[in-house]
């Protein structure tokens, strides 16, 4: 069926909702097929453009994670609108490079031939995001996406609805819907999309619906990557700088009120410098959001009452040695840290998400990798420790989708890295070339002269096998 392209506009897509799904896809289907696309400077120029529009509304996006998340502007500039921007600039300026056809060795017994893998853009791609970065986690995997040549729908998180509707806007101003769509909305719309047939999903949420994502994209055997959750530990040595230790977790920690994928979730500590920690992890606190830190400015609030109901309940354990006020009316919870913490403690049983970090103690480093080892992958680990063999071995004998050493949640920020989660925290990556590298299938291709042909392959077989396993063995 011809479908006319220019049909269907972003207005059209935010009138009629879920219907004008179908539609979209049809129209980015045909879009798609025109080879568009495929051009490396048209994609160069969209990026620009979504540039220009992000720098444009810079305000209002500012504005709108200020209303969703109570997020102050230098924390909405580093960790969503320059953290987008870099990643646009690195596209752009390397999207040339990472588009060509890459030459790759050829075995010798193939002679002659040469090899090279083409990074092929999949066609109609999906991205589902989250409330916790909204903006970010919507933008960095739609950059990716667009770098790699497809086209895209976005369904941003209904929980941040300022800043869903700041990106709906920015898309549908800057794209054609046949192009870039944005749909805003819940579960149901998440679900309609889930049912057409994507050619990549990219999704980032919680483990819960990363298990239904998959399994919609299993009925179309449809790739994914699934930027998951989890526990994320931060495991404390005896040999530290004991005041940057706490300011680095306490940061980590309370960065977006705790609402950080990659958050330390629990505080793992040698019990031999676990009183003097605390003290100065108390101190950081005090030092980054004052004597009362419900009146800073710098500190942010949860999303909504279900998630503080949430934390709340989990902050019912142990005995709590900094913060543990809340105020529902704002959404308020304090930055808190509970001592006295057991394994089974509700708080020890999922992902907390938010300014509450429970303590536990330990003083022999197998404990350690046990406690880890014996619970799902987490998305991040961290471990502090002036003795590298001591951050070696907490590297070496655990598994994690990544991890930084004396630091917390920096690595995500390093886009030479690819960023994801392992197990339950996720499958693939993305960041720099390696969301372009996502978004992309690698074509692998074999280029064969036909001046020469062999018959060696041929039936019937005139060769010994000690003869096949001689070339196979020598000409590699
Ligand atoms: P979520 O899984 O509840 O929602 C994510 C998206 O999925 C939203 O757009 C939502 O509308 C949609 N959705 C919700 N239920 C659905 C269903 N039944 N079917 C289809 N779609 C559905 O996650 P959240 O609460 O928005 O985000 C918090 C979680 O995301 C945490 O677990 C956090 O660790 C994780 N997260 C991971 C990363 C990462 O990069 N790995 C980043 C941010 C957040």
């Amino acid at each position: 069926m011809a479908v006319n392209i220019n049909e269907t506009s972003n207005d059209v897509v935010a009138m009629n909702g879920l219907a004008a799904i179908g539609k979209t896809m049809d129209s980015q289907r045909a879009f798609f097929k025109s080879g568009v696309t495929k051009e490396v400077d048209f994609r160069i120029a969209q990026l620009k453009k979504l540039r220009k529009a992000i720098v444009d509304k810079e305000a209002a996006i500012l504005d709108a994670l200020k209303a969703d998340l109570n997020k102050h502007k230098f924390e909405s500039y580093g960790t969503e609108i320059g953290f987008a921007l870099l990643e646009i600039d690195d596209c752009i300026k390397n999207l040339k490079k990472w588009a060509k056809p890459k030459k790759v060795k050829t075995a010798m017994f193939h002679f002659k031939a040469s090899s090279y893998v083409i990074s092929e853009p999949y066609g109609l791609t999906l991205i589902i995001a989250p409330w916790n970065y909204p903006f970010q986690l919507l933008m960095v995997p739609l950059i990716g996406a667009m770098a790699a040549g497809n086209c895209v729908m976005v369904k941003p998180s209904e929980l941040a609805p300022n800043t869903s509707r700041v990106c709906a806007d920015i898309i549908r101003d800057t794209f054609d819907s046949h192009y870039v769509a944005a749909f805003e909305g819940g579960v149901a719309t998440a679900q309609e999309l889930l049912r057409q047939k994507f050619d990549y999903i990219f999704f980032t949420g919680s483990t819960e619906v990363g298990k239904i994502v998959y399994q919609a994209a299993a009925r179309n055997l449809t790739p994914v990557t699934l930027e998951l959750g989890g526990k994320s530990p931060c495991i404390v040595d005896e040999n530290i700088k004991l005041d940057v230790t706490a300011k680095r977790i306490v940061w980590g920690k309370l960065v977006n009120a705790g609402q950080t994928c990659i958050a330390p979730d629990y505080l793992m500590v040698h019990s031999s410098v676990k009183d003097e920690l605390l003290e100065e992890m108390g101190k950081a606190v005090k030092k980054f959001y004052g004597e009362n830190p419900e009146e800073s400015k710098y500190y942010g609030r949860i999303i909504n009452e279900r998630h503080f109901d949430r934390i709340e309940r989990l902050m019912q354990a142990g005995n709590v040695v900094v913060g543990g006020e809340v105020n529902r009316d704002t959404k308020y919870i304090s930055p808190t840290i509970i001592d006295g913490i057991q394994p089974d403690d509700p708080v020890m049983q999922e992902e907390i998400f938010g300014p509450v970090l429970p303590v536990l103690e330990w003083t022999n480093v197998e404990e350690v990798v046990n406690f880890v080892n014996d619970r799902p992958k987490p998305l991040a680990l961290y471990v502090f420790s002036k003795n590298k063999a001591f951050a070696n071995q907490i590297l070496e004998e655990t598994s994690s989708g990544g991890a930084c050493v004396n630091d917390t949640l920096m690595h995500i920020a390093n886009p030479h890295m690819s960023f994801g989660g392992v197990g339950e925290s996720g499958i693939g990556g993305y960041h720099g070339s390696h969301s372009f590298d996502t978004f992309s299938h690698q074509k692998a291709v074999m280029d064969k002269s036909l001046a020469i042909d062999p018959p060696v392959r041929y039936a019937p077989y005139r060769h010994s096998l000690r003869f096949l396993k001689f070339v196979m063995s020598k000409f590699a």
